[in-house]
């Protein structure tokens, strides 16, 4: 990509020059995977219009300039997938380093391993189970709540685990998580719990999994760097769609429904906030993830970054970064994190995708686009998929 672009007054003698370019609209993982296809195996000119004044989307992580520590900026990122086709591809770009996520959560005041295996079980109630013991002893728990439909979040969750173990690791942490009593939440929400039968405490269970050594940040330069690729930061497509021609192809990784002005009706979301704070000791919690499962502890997780690259000289620098994730409504205006998938959501989503697909020349991806939460490799993978399907030579 050169030097990404914040004049937006070159898009215009720039459109001139390019030979049929390709606009991606956003230059999260999906817009930039699809523009290093476009520029790389199709040969074609790509403007990448993003409106942040960095390039990656949600996954971006920077040095942060006074602990020298990799930080991510919108909450901790994981590569982690189980396609080869996805690694291979992400392999030209980036090494990941040996990290292997592990979660731990704090339930009152206590320390325990997530998700809830057999690790969690016997520290919680103070046992000494076997694997093949589990389901016995959690159907002693749930069996009196099996017989009936579950008519809410809640009883799903203690028809699945029990109230102990629900109280203790789920009820808490959805309450915050969805700003709603899980009571009031569909039952649909969850199809399962899963609960290991042994001391396997990864979170991921994926082959491929781990850290970009180099971070993000690179990553995504990496991706982007191309010739036929120009790349424009702090420009929103909606302060330059008039200098765009209507015959111009373009890939949108926006909100659908701020793509046609809102006509039906707001998609809704929830939101976060994150609070950082950096302090002279080495290691503050002593993991890269704690959740805080306690409905009276306002935030969900916070995140220490150094523990995602244990091989940098700034893991023994000293020093240490961390930052508190707060779940948050959401409202117009506000950074969409979670697409709340509900019936009345998804049958305005179906209206504007219909509508965005006869639109000739457009085309929708991307989380935001397609109203999903997907992880990073699912967005590669759509990518790919949008790529060979719609542009392919
Ligand atoms: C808190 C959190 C933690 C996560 N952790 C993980 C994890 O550990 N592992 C994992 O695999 N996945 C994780 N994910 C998912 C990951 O963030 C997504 O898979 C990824 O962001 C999807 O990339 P995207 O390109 O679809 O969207 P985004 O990353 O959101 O990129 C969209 C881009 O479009 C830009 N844009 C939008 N509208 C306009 C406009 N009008 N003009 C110009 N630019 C625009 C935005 O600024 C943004 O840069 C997590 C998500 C969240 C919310």
């Amino acid at each position: 990509m050169g030097t990404p672009l914040s004049d937006s007054s070159l898009l215009a003698p720039l459109l001139e020059v390019c030979r049929r370019p390709v606009i991606v609209v956003g230059s999260g993982i999906f817009g930039s995977v699809v523009a290093e296809r476009l520029a790389a195996d199709a040969g074609r000119d790509v403007i990448v219009l993003e409106k942040r004044s960095h390039v990656g989307g949600n996954s971006y992580s920077e040095t942060d300039p006074e602990t020298g520590i990799e930080v991510h900026r919108y909450g901790s990122h994981i590569f982690h997938t189980k396609s080869e086709k996805v690694f291979a591809y992400i392999s030209r770009f980036a090494r990941l380093n040996a990290y292997r996520h592990k979660v731990l959560t704090t339930s009152s005041g206590r320390v325990y391993a997530m998700p809830i295996s057999l690790m969690t079980i016997n520290a919680f109630f103070g046992k000494n189970l076997r694997p093949s013991e589990v389901d016995a002893f959690l159907a002693d728990s749930t069996e009196k709540y099996r017989a009936a439909e579950p008519a809410n979040l809640e009883e799903k969750a203690v028809s699945l685990i029990g109230e102990d173990l629900y109280r203790a690791f789920i009820r808490g942490y959805t309450a915050k998580q969805w700003g709603r009593d899980p009571k009031e939440l569909p039952a649909e929400i969850i199809t399962r719990l899963p609960v290991r039968h042994n001391y396997n405490t990864d979170y991921f269970n994926d082959p491929y999994q781990g850290i970009p050594l180099e971070g993000y940040g690179k990553l995504f330069e990496k991706l982007l760097d191309h010739p036929k690729i120009h790349t424009f930061l702090n420009t929103d497509y909606f302060d330059v769609r008039d200098v765009i021609p209507d015959s111009a192809e373009i890939v949108w990784t926006g909100m659908a429904d701020r793509l046609l002005d809102y006509k039906y009706g707001h998609l809704e979301w929830r939101s976060l906030r994150f609070e950082w704070e950096r302090f002279d000791v080495e290691d503050r919690q002593g993991t890269a993830v704690m959740n805080y499962a306690d409905e009276d502890v306002p935030w969900t997780r916070i995140h220490e970054f150094k523990h995602y690259h244990p091989e940098r000289p700034a893991f023994t620098s000293g020093k240490t970064v961390l930052c508190k994730e707060f779940p948050a409504a959401w409202k117009p205006g506000d950074e969409a994190y979670y697409p709340i998938n509900n019936g009345r959501n998804r049958k305005l989503y179906e209206k504007y995708a219909d509508e965005i697909a006869r639109r000739p020349g457009w085309h929708l991806g991307g989380r935001l686009g397609a109203y999903q939460y997907w992880d990073m490799d699912k967005a590669i993978e759509k990518a790919l998929e949008l790529y060979e399907s719609a542009f392919r030579p």
